[in-house]
C-alpha cells in the first residue's frame, strides 16, 4: 500500500521538515501489523514527494485468530485502510498534530499538496469519495477498475487509484486522510474501542462539524456502532455550548414560568396518564423524560408495571434519579441515556411510549429520523405525544410576541401543522391517530398544548 504526498511549495524540500523525515534518507519503522517505509522518490527545490509504503504482514494479521480462508484472501495487506491511518498517526505524528520546531510558520500555512493513494477501497463508489473530499476543497481524480476484464458482468471493483489536490496545511491533509480513509473502506471487522470517539473528534476538529456528510462519516468511522455514533454526534453538536445540561435546566425553568399560571404541566401529565390507562398500557417508555415529571407520576400510580425514562441529557437523568429515589414506589423505574434519533434495541418491548414536549427540541431535519426510530423500529402499540400549540402563545402575558416558549425550541406548530404531521405518520407507519386539546381551550386559538394519541393498526 502506497501513499505519496507531493508539494510544489518552494523550497519544496521543506516537506522533509514538516514530516520530520529527511529527504535524503530511506527510513523504516516497525508497526504491530507490519513495516512502514518512508522515502522520497523526488526531492528538488521545485517539487518534493514523500512516500509512505506500508508493508502489512498478512501472517501477522491472522496470527492468533482462528484461521479461515477469508482471512487468507483478505485485501487488508494491499489497500488503504485503517492500518494506513494508524501508520500516519505513528510515523507522521508530529506533522499530523501540526508541530514543527524548525518551521513553525509553515505548519500553519496552507500549501499546495497532492496526495496519491495507490489502492483505496471506496465503498459507496466515486460519488461518495467526492462527497467526502470535495466539500473540504479537494479536487479529486479517481481511476476505477473493472473486477475482471474477462467477466465484464461482474462490474466495477470497489478499488480506486485516487489523487487528491488541495491547498491546505499538511496537518489538515493528514487529518482528513486519517479519518476519511477508514470511512471509505468501511471495513466491518476492525475492532473499535471507546477511545476511537476521542480520536475522531480530535482529528475531525475544525472541519467535521461543518461537513455535509458528517453523519455518514461518524457512523462509518465508528463501524456503525450506534452507541459510539450517538456519543460522537452529540459531543460534536453540543460542543459550542459550555454546559448544555445546565442551559437546558435553566430553559426548562423559563418554560415552566411562562406556562405556570395555568399549571399546564399538571394538566398535561394528568391527560397523558389518562390516555395511557385508557389504552391499557402498562409498560411505558418515556422518551425525553427530562427530570422525570411523568416518571414520578407513573411510579406513584400502582397501574403501571414497567417504567423507563430515556433522555440524552445525563444531568437531567441524574436529577430524575434523585427525585425518584425519594419515592418508595420507584423500584420499577429504570433510566437510560440515549438519543431519540438513533435506532435503539432498548426501546423494544413497551406497550406505550410517551413523548411529552420533546419533538419541538429536535431539529426539523432530524425529526424524520426520530419518526423512524419510534414508529418504524420501536413500534409500541400506543404513542402519546404532546407539543405546544403556537397559536396559543398570544395568551401568555409574559411571552414576547413572536417568541417561542422555550429558547431551545426549534419550532412550535399550529394545530393544523401538528395534525398534518401526525396524520402523515399514521399513513406512513400504519397508526391511527386521535387528537386532544390539553389546558384551557380558547375558541379562537385553541388550547396551549396539543396531544396526539397514536394506536398501531
Ligand atoms: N418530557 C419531559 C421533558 C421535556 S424537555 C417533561 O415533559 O417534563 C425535552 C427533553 O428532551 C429534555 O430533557 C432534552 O434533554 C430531551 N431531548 C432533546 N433532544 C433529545 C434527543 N435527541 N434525544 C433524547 N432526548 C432529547
Amino acid at each position: 500500500m502506497l501513499l505519496t504526498i507531493t508539494t510544489t511549495h518552494q523550497p519544496a524540500t521543506d516537506l522533509g521538515y514538516l514530516l520530520h523525515k529527511h529527504p535524503d534518507r530511506c527510513q523504516s519503522f516497525p508497526l504491530s501489523f507490519g513495516q512502514a517505509h518512508i522515502f522520497y522518490p523526488e526531492a528538488s527545490i521545485k517539487k518534493c514527494t514523500a512516500a509512505l509504503l506500508l508493508d502489512v504482514d498478512p501472517v501477522k494479521l491472522v496470527r492468533g485468530r482462528s484461521s479461515n480462508l477469508i482471512q487468507y484472501v483478505s485485501d487488508r495487506p494491499y489497500v488503504a485502510s485503517s492500518f494506513l491511518s494508524v501508520a500516519i498517526a505513528q510515523v507522521f505524528s508530529t506533522a499530523l498534530n501540526g508541530r514543527c520546531k524548525e518551521l513553525p510558520e509553515l505548519v500553519q500555512t496552507p500549501i499546495p499538496l497532492i496526495a496519491n493513494l495507490s489502492v483505496l477501497p471506496c465503498r459507496g463508489g466515486e460519488g461518495f469519495l467526492r462527497q467526502l473530499f470535495e466539500p473540504l476543497g479537494y479536487s479529486v481524480s479517481a481511476q476505477g477498475y473493472i473486477l475482471d476484464e474477462k467477466f465484464p458482468e461482474w462490474g466495477q471493483s470497489p478499488y480506486y487509484t485516487v489523487e487528491l489536490q488541495n491547498t491546505v496545511t499538511l496537518s489538515d491533509l493528514l487529518s482528513h486522510l486519517y479519518v476519511l480513509i477508514p470511512v471509505l473502506d468501511d471495513d466491518k471487522h476492525y475492532f473499535v474501542g471507546d477511545d476511537e470517539v476521542e480520536k475522531l473528534l480530535r482529528h475531525g476538529e475544525g472541519w467535521l462539524k461543518e461537513h455535509p456528510a458528517q453523519e455518514q462519516i461518524i457512523k462509518r468511522y465508528l463501524k456503525r456502532q450506534p452507541k459510539l455514533t450517538r456519543i460522537a454526534l452529540f459531543q460534536l453538536t453540543e460542543e459550542d455550548e459550555p454546559d448544555p445540561d445546565g442551559a437546558a435546566e435553566k430553559q426548562a425553568e423559563e418554560e415552566a414560568a411562562v406556562e405556570k399560571p395555568l399549571s399546564l404541566n399538571q394538566q398535561r401529565l394528568d391527560a397523558v396518564v389518562a390516555a395511557l390507562k385508557n389504552k391499557g398500557a402498562k409498560r411505558i417508555v418515556d422518551l425525553g423524560c427530562g427530570q422525570g415529571n411523568l416518571l414520578k407520576k407513573l411510579a406513584k400510580d400502582g397501574y403501571f408495571h414497567k417504567i423507563t425514562g430515556v433522555d440524552v441529557s445525563y444531568r437531567a437523568l441524574e436529577r430524575a434519579d434523585e427525585r425518584l429515589e425519594r419515592l418508595s414506589s420507584s423500584g420499577n423505574v429504570q433510566l437510560m441515556q440515549g438519543a431519540l434519533t438513533y435506532k435503539d434495541k432498548r426501546l423494544l418491548g413497551y406497550d406505550a411510549a410517551a413523548v411529552i414536549e420533546v419533538i419541538e427540541h429536535l431539529d426539523l431535519p432530524r425529526l424524520s429520523a426520530f419518526e423512524r426510530v419510534l414508529f418504524e423500529f420501536a413500534q409500541p402499540r400506543t404513542v402519546v405525544l404532546t407539543t405546544p400549540n403556537i397559536e396559543y402563545n398570544v395568551k401568555f402575558p409574559s411571552l414576547t410576541p413572536g417568541k417561542l416558549r422555550h429558547q431551545d425550541h426549534r419550532f412550535e406548530w399550529t394545530r393544523e401543522e401538528f395534525q398534518n404531521w401526525a396524520k402523515g405518520i399514521g399513513e406512513k407507519f400504519s397508526y391511527t391517530v386521535e387528537f386532544q386539546a390539553v389546558g384551557d381551550e380558547d375558541l379562537e386559538v385553541g388550547a396551549p398544548t396539543q396531544m396526539g394519541i397514536f394506536s398501531r393498526k
